[in-house]
C-alpha cells in the first residue's frame, strides 16, 4: 500500500532504518513537543503512526523559530532527511523508533486552536466533550484503531458472503413502517402533505420480497432506525449485516452464518473460533442462565431447589412453593469469604430490578451453612442443598423465591454481577451460542399478544394446529446468535404462505382490512410463488463492541448519539424554519425549540 501523494512521500508510520539518508516529506499533526537543551523534538502523527522530527539549532535560526512556534494539533508538512537515532535513543515500541526526521523545511498547512483536551487523553474526558469534538477524539490512535478493526471485520464478512454467492443489494430508507417492536422515525412527505415515510426498523420485508424475486441469496450492510429508549448497547440508528436465503431450513442459515462469522471474527482477532457453535433451547437458557443471551464464559448455573425449599421450615420459601412459584439459587464460588455483609446487601437491587421481592443467602462452611437462611436448612437439609448446588466450603449461596421467570431473571442478573465481582470472566475469550425454539408470541405489558421477534417469523410446523387456540405455546422457527452474553444476531425461517401469514396477523389482532392496508404488498408478493426462505440480521455495532470487549456501542460508531438521542457535534435534533413546516403541511402545536420557557 502506498500513501504517497503530491504533499508527502511517506506516512508517519512508514520510515525504517533502511530509509536512513533519504530525503522525505511527511504530513501530519503535531502530537507532542519537547525542548532538549535547544534541540526541539516533535512527534508527528497521522493514522498510520508516529515519526519523531528533530529541529537542530545548527540547521538555521528561521527553521528553529518555526519549530518553536508549533503547537499540538497544528497540521504541518515537513521536509527533511531520515537519520538513524543515536544509540540509547531507539524506541523499540514504535515501528519508526529506529529513525528520526531531521527537519529542513516546515510548511504550516493549518494552525490549531488550543484543543479542549489532549488528543492522547481523549478517553478520559466526558462523553459529551469527546462527541462534541469527535474529530479530535478520533485522532487518538486508541480510538482510531477501533474503526480500523471495524473496517477489517466488515471487509472480511463482505468477502466471505460474496464467496458464498450472496448479492449485495440496497433497499430504501424512505419506506413504510416495518414492525420490529420499536417506534418509527417518521419523515413527512412534501408532495403528499399529511403523509409520512417511515425510516426502516430493518429491511425485513424488502429482503423477503427479494427472495420472491428469485435473488436467492441477499445481503446488505444496512442502517436501521428505531426510536426507543437508549441503553449502552442501543442507538437510534445502527448497522446490521442483513441477509436472506431461499430454499433453506434453520440448519442451512445457522450452518452458513456460523462459518462466516467464526471465520471473519477469528481472522480479525487473530484467533481460532471453533464451529459449530453450541445450540441452547430458549427454555433451557432461561432455566440455567436466567437470560436468552447467556454468557458462557463462566459457569455458576442456576439451580432449582423448589422441592428442597418446600420441605424446609422457612415460611417465605414454603409459601412461594405452595403457590406454584419456584425457589432457585446460584452458588458463587469463594464469595463467602470475600464479600462483606454490606457487599452482599448491595446485591439486592440486582434481584429487585428484575422484579424479585428479595434475596436470601447463606454461606457454606466446612460443617454446615451460616447466614440468615442457614437455620432453616440444618444438618442433612443443608447437605442436600449443598450437593444440589454443587457448592464447596467458602461459596456463597444466593436464592430468589418468586414466580418462575422472575426468579430466573433475577438470578440471571446476579449471576453476571457475581461473575464480574469475582473476576470470573476471562479476557479475550469469545463464546458464541445459538439460542433456538423461542416462543412465537409473548404478552406485552398491556396483556396483548405480540410477536416476540416480528410477525413474519414462521411457526414450527408441528405447532400450526394450535396457532389459534394456544398461541403462547407456539414455537417459532427463530434463532438468536449470542456472543459473551450479548445478542449479536437474530433471524428465522419466514412465513412464505399467504394464508399462514394471515393467520398470524389475525392472532396478533391485525384484522383483514388492517393487514391489507399495512402489509398488502407483502401478502400480494407471497401469492406469486414465494419460495421457502429465511435469514438473519447481525447487529454489526454490537458484534464489533463484543469483539473489542468494550462497554458501549458508542465506541465503535464514528458519530454516535448520546443516551438522550442527541448529537453533540452537530446539535441534532434541531429546530426548523416555519416555511419548511408549511411546505410539508405541518403546523407547530407549541413554541419552536429554543423559544421554550
Ligand atoms: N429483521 C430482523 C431484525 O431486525 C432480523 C431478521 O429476522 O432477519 O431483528
Amino acid at each position: 500500500m502506498s500513501t504517497r501523494t503530491g504533499l508527502r512521500t511517506h506516512s508517519c508510520g512508514e520510515l525504517r532504518a533502511s530509509d536512513v539518508g533519504s530525503e522525505v516529506k511527511l504530513c501530519g499533526w503535531v502530537h507532542r513537543l519537547r525542548d532538549h537543551k535547544g534541540v526541539l523534538f516533535a512527534d508527528l502523527r497521522d493514522r498510520h503512526g508516529f515519526t519523531q522530527v528533530v529541529f537542530r539549532p545548527e540547521d538555521g535560526g528561521d527553521l528553529h523559530q518555526v519549530g518553536e512556534s508549533l503547537r499540538p494539533e497544528d497540521v504541518v508538512q515537513i521536509r527533511g532527511e531520515v537519520e538513524k537515532r543515536p544509540d540509547g535513543k531507539i524506541n523499540p515500541k514504535l515501528p519508526t523508533g529506529e529513525v528520526e526526521l531531521r527537519a529542513k523545511q516546515v510548511v504550516i498547512l493549518n494552525r490549531s486552536e488550543t484543543p479542549p483536551f489532549e488528543v492522547r487523553d481523549s478517553l478520559s474526558v466526558s462523553q459529551e466533550l469527546r462527541l462534541k469534538h469527535r474529530y479530535l477524539d478520533i485522532r487518538n490512535p486508541a480510538v482510531m484503531e477501533k474503526f480500523e478493526f471495524r473496517h477489517r471485520l466488515a471487509h472480511d464478512l463482505r468477502q466471505r458472503l460474496h464467496g458464498e454467492g450472496f448479492l449485495e443489494i440496497e433497499t430504501p430508507f424512505l419506506t413504510k413502517s416495518t414492525p420490529e417492536g420499536a417506534r418509527d422515525y417518521l419523515v413527512p412527505s412534501r408532495v403528499a402533505p399529511g403523509s409520512f415515510y417511515a425510516l426502516p426498523q430493518s429491511p425485513q420485508l424488502f429482503k423477503q420480497i427479494l427472495m420472491v424475486s428469485g435473488v436467492d441469496r441477499y445481503f446488505q450492510f444496512v442502517r436501521c432506525f428505531r426510536d426507543e429508549d437508549l441503553r449502552a448497547d442501543r442507538q437510534p440508528e445502527f448497522t446490521q449485516v442483513d441477509l436472506e436465503m431461499s430454499f433453506v431450513e434453520e440448519d442451512d442459515v445457522i450452518g452458513l452464518v456460523e462459518v462466516v462469522v467464526a471465520g471473519a471474527v477469528g481472522s480479525a482477532l487473530g484467533i481460532e473460533i471453533p464451529t459449530p457453535f453450541p445450540r441452547i433451547l430458549y427454555s433451557r437458557a432461561m432455566e440455567k442462565y436466567g437470560s436468552d443471551c447467556p454468557d458462557l464464559r463462566f459457569g455458576m448455573e442456576i439451580c432449582d431447589i423448589t422441592d428442597l425449599a418446600a420441605e424446609s421450615p422457612f415460611q417465605v420459601f414454603r409459601n412461594v412453593a405452595e403457590s406454584g412459584g419456584k425457589i432457585k439459587g446460584i452458588s458463587a464460588p469463594g464469595a463467602a469469604g470475600s464479600l462483606s455483609r454490606k457487599e452482599i446487601d448491595s446485591l439486592i437491587p440486582f434481584a429487585t430490578e428484575a422484579g424479585a421481592k428479595g434475596l436470601a443467602w447463606a454461606k457454606v462452611e466446612k460443617d454446615g451453612l451460616t447466614g440468615p437462611v442457614a437455620k432453616h436448612f440444618p444438618a442433612e437439609a443443608g447437605q442436600a442443598l449443598r450437593e444440589r448446588m454443587g457448592a464447596e466450603p467458602g461459596d456463597l449461596l444466593l436464592f430468589v423465591a418468586d414466580e418462575e421467570t422472575v426468579a430466573a431473571q433475577a438470578l440471571g442478573a446476579l449471576r453476571v454481577e457475581m461473575a464480574k465481582r469475582l473476576d470470573m470472566i476471562p479476557k479475550k475469550t469469545f463464546r458464541f451460542a445459538w439460542v433456538t425454539e423461542f416462543p412465537l408470541f409473548e404478552k406485552d405489558s398491556e396483556g396483548r399478544i405480540s410477536a416476540r421477534h416480528h410477525p413474519f417469523t414462521a411457526p414450527a410446523v408441528e405447532d400450526l394446529a394450535i396457532l389459534e387456540e394456544r398461541p403462547l405455546d407456539v414455537r417459532a422457527r427463530a434463532y438468536d446468535l449470542v456472543l459473551n452474553g450479548a445478542e449479536v444476531g437474530g433471524g428465522s425461517i419466514r412465513i412464505h404462505a399467504r394464508d399462514v401469514q394471515k393467520r398470524v396477523f389475525a392472532t396478533l389482532g391485525i384484522d383483514e382490512a388492517m393487514a391489507q392496508e399495512k402489509f398488502g404488498f407483502l401478502l400480494d408478493a407471497l401469492s406469486y410463488g414465494a419460495p421457502p426462505h429465511g435469514g438473519i440480521a447481525l447487529g454489526f455495532d454490537r458484534l464489533v463492541t463484543q469483539c473489542l470487549e468494550l462497554a458501549s456501542i458508542r465506541e465503535v460508531i464514528a458519530f454516535p448519539k448520546t443516551t438522550a438521542a442527541t448529537c453533540p457535534l452537530t446539535g441534532a435534533p434541531a429546530g426548523v424554519e416555519d416555511v419548511q413546516l408549511e411546505e410539508l403541511g405541518l403546523a407547530r402545536t407549541g413554541p419552536a425549540p429554543g423559544q421554550r420557557g
